[in-house]
Parts: structure tokens; C-alpha cells; sequence
């Protein structure tokens, strides 16, 4: 009899542990964008809250960074959605390559648009950052034939929460939006920091 229960009790930890497995796995498939493999909207939603809390407490600065590629749809009209998905994946990637440091997040925060977070970090740093992904579009070069650049670019449009200001994660995202409506506006492939300079 005791044989038969030391076997159930091993039977019930194994079946425990694989419901553990299978249960974080589901988070993190819950997490992840489906197509780009990298962290979706949902994800991109609570890191932005829970960074800028710590933010707060830490009163340091933090930044955001919401991308749009550049004439997209022609991209698709031209290409077909099956390629147009290709290239998507291929600029997860790169973006994901070129934004390394610890803590920084970037995700799909849908569609053809992509948002980085930047814990501990000022517009400054955000604009340097924005800078060096302009300059990895350039060098990887993506065929974007129905774009004046003929290449794959982007548009960014940053906000930075600083000491300064107590701008919350959705007026973060709010202004990040009118940045990045302004670097379209400019003429696209090139990124705009909210405020504008001298406000
Ligand atoms: P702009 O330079 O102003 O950003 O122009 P745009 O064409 O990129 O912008 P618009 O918002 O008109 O079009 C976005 C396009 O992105 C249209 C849509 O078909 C495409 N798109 C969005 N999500 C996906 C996707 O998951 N796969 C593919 N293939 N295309 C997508
Ligand atoms: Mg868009
Ligand atoms: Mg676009």
C-alpha cells in the first residue's frame, strides 16, 4: 500500500511539473507576436507601465520610441502580403539587433509599426539610438522598389518621462504619435522628439 502511494504521489509531481511547463509556455506564446517572434502589444503595455513606475521611483528618465515603416502599403501592393509579411520579420530582426542594451524592449505594437522602450534612458540617448537605426536601414538596404529611397525605411517619433515632466504611459505613447506624425510630415526616414526644440 505504501509502494502504491509513493507511485501516485511521483505520478502527481511529474504530471505538476508538466502543467508548470506547459502553463509558462502559454504565457510566453501570450507575450509573443505571432508573426515578428518578438514581444507583441500586450507585453509592450506592461513593460511600459511597470518601467515607468520604476521610473518614478527611481526619478530617472525614461524614453519611448514608436516606429513606423515608410510606404508600406505600396510595399505590400507591389510585393504581395506573403513577402510583405518576409520583410516585417526581417525588421523585427534588425530592429531587435541593433537595440541591445539590457532592459531595452522592442515590439510589434501592430500593424507595421514597432515601439522601444528605454528604461534609464533621456531623449538624448533615444535620439542616439533613432540615429543608429536609420543608419542599419541604410546599410541592410531592403529592396523597397515603390519608395523614393527605393530601400525600406523608417519614421520615429520620440517622448522621454524625465524628472522634468510627469508625463504618464499613455501621453507618452500620445506624444510619441505626434513625433512620429511630424517625421512623416518631413519627408519620412528620419525621427522627431516631442517636444519640438525650443519648447
Ligand atoms: P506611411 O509612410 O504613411 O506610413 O505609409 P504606409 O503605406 O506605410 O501606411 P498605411 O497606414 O497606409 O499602410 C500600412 C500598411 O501596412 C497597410 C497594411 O496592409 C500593411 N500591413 C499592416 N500589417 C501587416 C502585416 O501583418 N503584414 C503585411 N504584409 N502587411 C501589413
Ligand atoms: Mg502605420
Ligand atoms: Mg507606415
Amino acid at each position: 500500500a505504501v509502494a502504491d502511494r509513493l507511485a501516485i504521489a511521483l505520478q502527481q509531481s511529474l504530471l505538476y511539473e508538466q502543467v508548470q511547463a506547459a502553463n509558462q509556455q502559454l504565457q510566453e506564446l501570450a507575450l509573443l507576436d505571432g508573426l515578428t517572434q518578438i514581444p507583441n502589444r500586450r507585453y509592450f503595455d506592461d513593460y511600459l507601465q511597470q518601467e515607468w513606475l520604476r521610473t518614478c521611483r527611481e526619478t530617472t528618465s525614461l524614453s519611448l520610441i514608436l516606429c513606423d515603416v515608410d510606404f508600406f502599403k505600396a510595399y505590400n501592393d507591389a510585393h504581395g502580403h506573403q513577402q510583405g509579411d518576409t520583410a516585417l520579420k526581417a525588421i523585427a530582426q534588425l530592429l531587435s539587433n541593433v537595440v541591445q542594451r539590457p532592459g531595452d524592449v522592442v515590439a510589434r505594437y501592430g500593424g507595421e509599426e514597432f515601439g522601444i522602450v528605454l528604461p534609464r534612458t533621456t531623449s538624448v540617448g533615444a535620439a542616439r539610438l533613432a540615429t543608429s537605426i536609420l543608419d542599419a536601414f541604410a546599410q541592410a538596404a531592403m529592396a523597397h522598389p515603390a519608395s523614393p529611397q527605393q530601400q525600406i525605411t523608417l519614421s520615429m517619433g520620440i517622448c522621454c518621462r524625465s524628472a522634468h515632466n510627469d508625463l504618464e504611459p499613455t501621453e507618452l505613447l500620445t506624444y510619441a504619435d505626434r513625433a512620429l506624425y511630424r517625421a512623416k510630415e518631413q519627408g519620412r526616414n528620419q525621427f522627431c522628439i516631442y517636444p519640438e526644440k525650443g519648447l
